[in-house]
């Protein structure tokens, strides 16, 4: 039994668990990382699942992590770089005429000047109401009700925020946050490609077709990355899991105990308050504070267990929206495939040629199907990183919506292939020379992503990314602020505000919480 004794433990070393646990121990704790699988990264990892090739597993770009974290923890001195940064995207086009877009800019043979003005207006537009979220995402959210200066001062800041865009820019941020892509697009542009990106990037890893509400302010979400620094996604030299490899040596090197291969089985509570937590092995550790990093399911049904939360919070957790529609298929290739009108494979590439296409492919999951003809990310990493390919060969990173949690049919060996043979036929359509390039395949369905990140209905965020489920309500009423009702639990991860994505303010502000906590 281990007798050991922390200020704090971190049940996890996603990249949320490792920022925190960073911050923690600068401020003077004792910090110890319990991670149950063998390495650091969560859902930011680089792996190999065919001999001789790496890919990242789950998130395969850089698009928000937070300049701040890599400033303060200095991660470029810690061994990240990156290959590329600020990738275009090219929305693909069967017969060739694709749009390229960086930035405020989009290029194609086919878009009317009348398009190319309105995206630069829409781009500046929406990356002026990401400015908001990014002020909010920077800091706990402040209490809506019994708020103390702090907060209130917080609430009006938000406010201001708001009322700072200008009535014009503040009734229009009003008003498209409460209606949906599909039809902002329709009000705004005529081209089917573009609409198809746009709408794309706001359903990213969400249970939500471009019609649904919410998802405006999806894409505001990930527009703030084009605040902390990324007009496009960039990718690390080493694959995602150079990024929390650097911010684990920062770990080290701020004397924070990380132990790996350590599942942790429960959190023990003693007279209401967290004291400790135990392993699946049955070696027990007690801290002041515990925090999570694990997704607010795994924490309160798993860790916790019900029976000892209130009933009405428990049922609360039950109804937090963490099923996920997001695969993953990653290829090895013998050699560069070829996209019909484009010379650079090395680009962030997307099938979603209308915002109707996207939408259609949505229906399928609603009722419990893999689409027949799926909207994807494409990347092609080893373009830019010979370490993650053998010379010559390449290795291919695809996000593939939409695959639902639960398959009415069952996931299983058969339905994996035939999604795969769907995702490799529509891929073929527009780099014919694809299919006889594959060695090897790997197809991660959201319930294998739940299992190998041990994340609840391997939601990209940990939970859905809505209006009900965000700030100052995420990711729900008596856990919101990083401080769950059970005193001395906290939680670090994605499912806490300002949500998921490789950005690591979650962790961050869920520190400046805790040492908060600690001096009140
Ligand atoms: C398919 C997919 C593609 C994505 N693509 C991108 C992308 O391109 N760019 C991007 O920025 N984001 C992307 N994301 C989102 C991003 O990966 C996540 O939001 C982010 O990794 C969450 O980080 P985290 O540290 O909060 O949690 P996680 O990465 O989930 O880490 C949680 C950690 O806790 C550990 N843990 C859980 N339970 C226990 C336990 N009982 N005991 C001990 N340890 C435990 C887990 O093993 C894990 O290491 C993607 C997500 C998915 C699913």
């Amino acid at each position: 039994m281990a007798t050991d004794t922390f200020d704090v433990i971190v049940i996890g070393a996603g990249h949320n668990g490792l920022v925190c646990s960073n911050y923690l121990s600068r401020a003077g704790l004792k910090v110890l990382v319990l991670e149950a699988a063998a390495q650091a990264g969560g859902a930011c990892i680089t792996r190999s699942f065919s001999e001789g090739f790496a890919v990242s597993a789950c998130a395969h770009s850089v698009s928000q992590l937070h300049p701040d974290i890599v400033g303060d923890l200095g991660l470029e001195s810690l061994g990240l770089q990156y290959a590329v940064k600020n990738l275009k995207t090219i929305a693909l086009s069967e017969d060739g005429n694709h749009l390229s877009i960086l930035g405020e800019r989009v290029e194609g043979a086919q878009l009317s000047d009348s398009d190319r003005q309105a995206y630069g207006i829409f781009y500046n537009r929406t990356k002026r109401f990401a400015a908001v979220l990014a002020n909010l995402a920077g800091k706990c959210p402040p209490r809506l009700v019994e708020g103390g200066l702090t907060e209130k001062l917080s609430l009006f800041k938000l406010g201001l925020d708001i009322r700072m865009l200008g009535k014009t820019e503040m009734r229009e941020f009003m008003r498209i946050a409460t209606i949906n892509i599909f039809d902002v697009l329709e009000e705004q542009f005529e081209n089917p490609l573009l609409k198809g990106a746009i709408s794309f990037d706001a359903v990213l890893g969400a249970h939500m077709g471009p019609r649904s509400p919410n998802t405006v302010l999806a894409y505001i979400h990930r527009q703030m990355g084009s605040l902390f620094g990324f007009a496009g996604p960039a990718l690390p030299q080493g694959g995602m899991g150079t990024v929390t490899q650097a911010i684990a040596r920062a770990a080290v090197a701020n004397k924070v105990d990380i132990r790996y291969n350590c599942p942790v089985k429960e959190i023990t509570i003693d007279h209401g308050r967290a004291v400790g937590v135990v392993l699946q092995d049955g070696s027990t550790y007690s801290a002041a504070q515990i925090v999570s990093n694990a997704d607010p399911g795994t924490t309160f049904k798993g860790l916790v267990g019900y029976p000892k939360l209130d009933s009405g919070f428990a049922r609360r957790v039950e109804n937090i929206r963490t099923k996920s529609d997001c695969a993953k298929l990653h290829l090895t290739l013998d050699g560069l495939p070829e996209f019909t009108g484009s010379s650079d494979a090395g680009q962030r590439m997307l099938i979603a040629p209308d915002a109707a296409y996207v939408e259609r492919a949505f229906n399928h999951s609603k009722y419990g199907e893999y689409s027949s003809a799926p909207a994807m990310e494409i990347l092609i990493p080893s373009v830019h990183d010979a370490s993650l390919a053998p010379q010559g060969k390449h290795v291919m990173s695809i996000i593939v919506q939409y695959a639902p949690f639960m398959l009415r049919t069952g996931w299983d060996t058969q339905s994996k292939q035939a999604f795969t043979n769907i995702i490799v036929q529509r891929l073929a359509r527009y780099a014919p020379n694809l299919p006889g390039l594959i060695i090897d395949s790997e197809l991660l369905t959201p319930q294998d992503i739940e299992q190998e990140f041990r994340i609840t209905g391997g939601h990209w965020h940990h939970c859905e990314l809505a209006l009900d489920q965000i700030a100052m309500m995420r990711p729900v009423y008596g856990a919101t602020r990083y401080s769950t009702p059970i005193e001395g639990l906290y939680l670090c991860g994605a499912g806490c505000h300002p949500g998921g994505n490789v950005m690591g303010m979650a962790g961050k502000n869920s520190a400046a919480a805790i040492i908060k906590g600690r001096s009140t």
